[in-house]
């Protein structure tokens, strides 16, 4: 089973109430091959919310204690995003995932690059809490930048990479 973030599989969960929807994870959860998370969500965010980053480090940093997770207002939230990770690794654990393809930059999901926590758009090689989170217990993270057919053809069928390069859903069965 493969976890994608929510708001690539189209839910309007970030925090701006829109989604970044790719369609190679519609049809994986739409086929059953896949399921979604949305850490912030599940940190008890509303949607819309104010934005988040991390100040002084990066996802492995705040599991480490050793940096925070602050919201525009500057309000310290690591507490929920520390909450949300280990909720996010349960559902994952539970469900035999792994590998996650999750949203770049953010504080919860990114995989590679996250904000640097200054609102400037500023950006430091790292990942988000959750990601590191799932990292550190063996699950593959990847973004929405791998999610190409040809890197789900080691996690998935053939019979679903045939489904996944078709464009009509109503096939997915
Ligand atoms: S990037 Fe992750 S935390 Fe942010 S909206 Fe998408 S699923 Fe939720």
């Amino acid at each position: 089973m493969i976890l994608v973030s929510a708001c690539l599989a189209g839910f309007n969960v970030r925090y701006d109430g829109g989604n970044v929807q790719q369609d190679l994870a519609v049809k994986l959860v739409a086929l059953g091959k896949a399921i979604t998370v949305c850490p912030e969500i599940m940190a008890g965010f509303s949607t819309p919310r104010e934005p988040a980053e991390i100040a002084g480090g990066t996802g492995k940093d705040v599991l480490a204690g050793k940096a925070r997770v602050v919201n525009r207002r500057g309000v310290d939230v690591t507490d929920q995003y520390l909450a949300a990770a280990k909720m996010a690794l349960k559902i994952a654990q539970g469900n035999h995932i792994t590998v996650a393809f999750l949203k770049q930059k953010s504080p919860a999901c990114g995989t590679r690059i996250v904000y640097n926590g200054h609102f400037s758009g500023n950006k430091v090689a790292g990942m988000g809490v959750t990601a590191a989170l799932l990292a550190e217990h063996g699950i593959a993270v990847k973004d929405e930048e791998d999610l190409t057919i040809d890197n789900l053809q080691q996690f998935v069928d053939q019979k679903t990479i045939s489904l996944l390069e078709n464009n009509n859903l109503n096939n997915c069965h």
